[in-house]
């Protein structure tokens, strides 16, 4: 029915029932005192209005908390209308509260940087990762001009020239940010901040890897292709003099291939795409090839030990096959004549360890942290005299990191070194 109709029919009951009322006392009593009647009702009628006036004057003072009642006449309506858009408004504040409350959550989590600034770059609101990013703290620096909060030339020229189409790459606080302001709702800017320092940092590994690699095969090159050159242009060389250079070809020739086979070897190892498929590792067998593999190596100058006392694990033989493999033929490579090496696997506390000690060179301290990086090596002229590569501890360290497996070095200059790796207890085979 219409809203209006509601309100006035009542009224217009009311209204008739005074004048009924005041008809019947007038028939009785006379028409003052019918006039007193209706003086008297509409007396009781203003009280009543004003009473329910004050009430509503008291809820709109505080909605929340006061209650309201409910009412007389047109005024039970009025209320019952007001009660309910106070509790649609109540549920709508609620939603947006935990709406704002989610928005936030998501906006913490956040990898990326996000601050909202006005038109004239006072920060409103930043996360946490801009916080961390720019160094801003949301309390302390609310209200405050970005501007002098990031201090740095390069964004301020940034914000000077207005040129928000292409981001801002940044160094700040030692690390490397990529910036960009975005503006929007016409008086307000987004700033977002995005920490590109370990992508940068695995863009610069990628770069030196590439320039170590391409120089490691640069110089065998080189030396091949000079030596095919002289056979070019000398045909009639002595037969002992060609052979000795095909003698240096050919170890030219077996230091590239070896370069490659590690580099692909190292690839493999990182590829996500070939994860370990772990299978029972005959522990005795492998140490017995790894002992054989380092005498064939020694060639005799050397006293080889193998000492097995411990557990099958769980692994990759071939994996570990290269891992072991390649420290012992460093400990041979790197232990002059005469030198002993001493390999062993053993069942300690907290698992299973393999262990190669040998009395060689040494390695002093300030090495010892950079040695399973890639191409790094202490003494460049014995490690390619040696066939060595500089990429067999950066294979050890893609191993051992597979088998969830440590690796420490102690090692002592003109005393000799001891590489131990550790398995956890759980990587031991049970039958
Ligand atoms: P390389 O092919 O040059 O041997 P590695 O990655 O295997 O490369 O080893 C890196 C460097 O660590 C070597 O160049 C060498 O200087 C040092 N090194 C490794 N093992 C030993 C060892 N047992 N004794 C002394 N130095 C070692």
């Amino acid at each position: 029915m219409n809203r209006r109709l509601v309100f006035w029919i009542p009224v217009a009951l009311r209204l008739l029932l005074l004048l009924v009322g005041a008809g019947i006392v007038w028939y009785f009593f006379g028409p003052i005192v019918a006039l007193a009647a209706i003086v008297g009702a509409m007396l009781v009628m203003l009280a009543t209005q004003l009473h329910y006036l004050f009430q509503l004057s008291d809820w709109l003072d505080n909605p929340s908390s006061a209650k309201l009642p409910d009412g007389w006449g047109a005024w039970t309506d009025i209320f019952s209308r007001l009660y309910k858009l106070r509790r649609d408004d109540e549920k709508n504040q609620a939603e947006l509260t935990e709406w704002l409350a989610r928005f936030r959550q998501a906006m913490s989590l956040l990898p990326d940087g996000v601050a909202i600034m006005d038109d004239v770059l006072f920060l409103e609101w930043c996360n946490p990762a801009a916080e961390r990013h720019l160094g801003l703290d949301l309390e302390r620096d609310k209200g405050m001009r970005v501007t002098n909060l990031v201090r740095t030339p390069a964004f301020i020229d940034y914000i000077v020239l207005g040129r928000y189409e292409q981001p801002l790459t940044l160094s700040l606080r030692e690390r490397k940010l990529i910036v960009q302001i975005i503006p929007f709702e016409s008086r307000r800017q987004i700033l977002v901040t995005h920490d590109a320092t370990e992508a940068e940092r695995v863009e610069m590994m990628r770069r030196d890897f590439i320039a170590n690699a391409s120089h490691e095969l640069r110089t065998p090159l080189t030396v091949i292709n000079g030596f095919l050159e002289i056979a070019f242009n000398q045909p009639n060389l002595e037969l002992q003099t060609r052979m000795s250079h095909l003698k240096l070809m050919i170890e030219q020739g077996q230091r590239m291939q070896n370069l490659v086979e590690d580099m692909l070897t190292l690839t493999r190892l990182e590829s996500v795409e070939y994860p370990l498929r772990p299978e029972r590792v005959d522990i005795r067998a492998l140490m017995e090839q790894i002992q054989r593999e380092a005498m064939a190596l020694s060639a005799g100058r050397h006293h080889v030990s193998l000492e097995v006392d411990g557990p099958d694990i769980k692994g990759s033989t071939d994996e570990l096959r290269s891992a072991f493999g390649n420290l012992a033929s460093n400990a041979v490579r790197y232990t002059p004549e005469q030198g002993s090496i001493a390999l062993a696997w053993r069942m300690k506390e907290d698992g299973p360890e393999f262990v190669v000690k040998d009395t060689g060179i040494g390695i002093r301290p300030e090495h010892i942290s950079r040695l399973t990086e890639r191409f790094y090596r202490v003494d460049k002229s014995r490690s390619r005299e040696t066939q060595g590569t500089g990429l067999g501890l950066a294979i050890v360290k893609h191993v051992l990191l597979r088998h969830d497996a440590t690796l420490s070095i102690d090692s002592e200059p003109d005393k000799g070194s001891t590489f131990t790796v550790k398995f956890p207890s759980k990587s031991v085979y049970a039958e």
